[in-house]
């Protein structure tokens, strides 16, 4: 059985001090989350700041949004893996949307940060989607499998078992216009075939995959109603302490 795993991406929202008050906040709501993974991915100026405050015993998982795959050197403006492991990060989102199409992140660059992030033992949170445009042309498929072959190029078997998959159709990404359920799961489905033929027979059943794409406390148990979704990736709804707790709480509730 695969573990829920909510994750909930600040993108650059918060300074380092409104990031310390969202923890202490959190942290007052927070009841016991155990059978289930709740990540946060603040920007990376505030990565020191939520791990102080949380401790580095919480069972919060840090993480962060993007990282370089070199592991140091003249790349200005960079953050490496060691330098995320170093702040007590345990996972890494790789190829959001956002990195894709607005600053132009290659499948080859992300495949890159995946190995980078494996090197450093971080866990890779691999974002794929299909832009609006290519699921009216029928192209969503053949996306989603371009996405995963290039991001897990090269990675032998044991290195892809660890990683994570957020599928993360662009148009439905801070729109307010959610994917349907069933196009989630039709898609989640997929992802699971290719990545059974791509590694081995039931990887894809082994790897958990997240939906993501203005999920809210209202339509969040919507999607957790299907098995094939094994939890969601949050932008909007998650930069709030109660909504964020609300959505780690329909998290821990069995389905049905
Ligand atoms: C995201 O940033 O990954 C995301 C899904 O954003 P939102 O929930 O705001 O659509």
């Amino acid at each position: 059985m695969r573990a829920r795993l909510l994750i909930g991406n600040w993108k650059m929202n918060k300074t380092a001090s409104e990031a310390v008050l969202f923890v202490e906040q959190l942290s007052r709501l927070l009841g016991d989350f155990s059978g289930i993974h709740v990540g946060l991915a603040p920007p990376f100026t505030a990565l020191h700041a939520v791990r102080t405050t949380l401790g580095r015993e919480s069972a919060l998982l840090l993480g962060a949004q993007d990282l370089h795959w070199e592991d140091k050197g003249a790349y200005t403006g960079e953050i490496s893996g060691p330098m995320l492991k170093d702040l007590g990060c345990r996972f890494v989102l790789i190829g959001h949307s956002e990195r894709r199409h607005l600053f132009g992140e290659s499948d080859a660059a992300t495949n890159k940060k995946v190995a980078a992030a494996v090197r450093h033992g971080l866990q890779p949170v691999l974002c794929i989607g299909e832009r609006l445009e290519e699921r009216e042309g029928n192209l969503t498929d053949s996306v989603i499998e371009r996405q995963l072959k290039a991001g897990l190029a090269g990675l032998a078997p044991e290195a892809i078992r660890g990683v994570a998959i957020a599928y993360e159709p662009v148009w439905a990404i801070g729109t307010g216009r959610a994917a349907t359920p069933e196009q989630a799961v039709e898609v989640h489905l997929k992802t699971r075939s290719i990545l059974n033929e791509l590694v081995e027979p039931g990887c894809g059943q082994r790897i958990p995959i997240l939906y993501g794409g203005s999920v809210t406390p209202q339509n969040l148990s919507s999607f957790l109603a299907s098995s094939e979704v094994d939890g969601a990736l949050v932008g909007g709804a998650c930069l709030d302490p109660s909504s964020f707790g609300t959505l780690i709480h329909i998290t821990k509730t069995p389905a049905g």
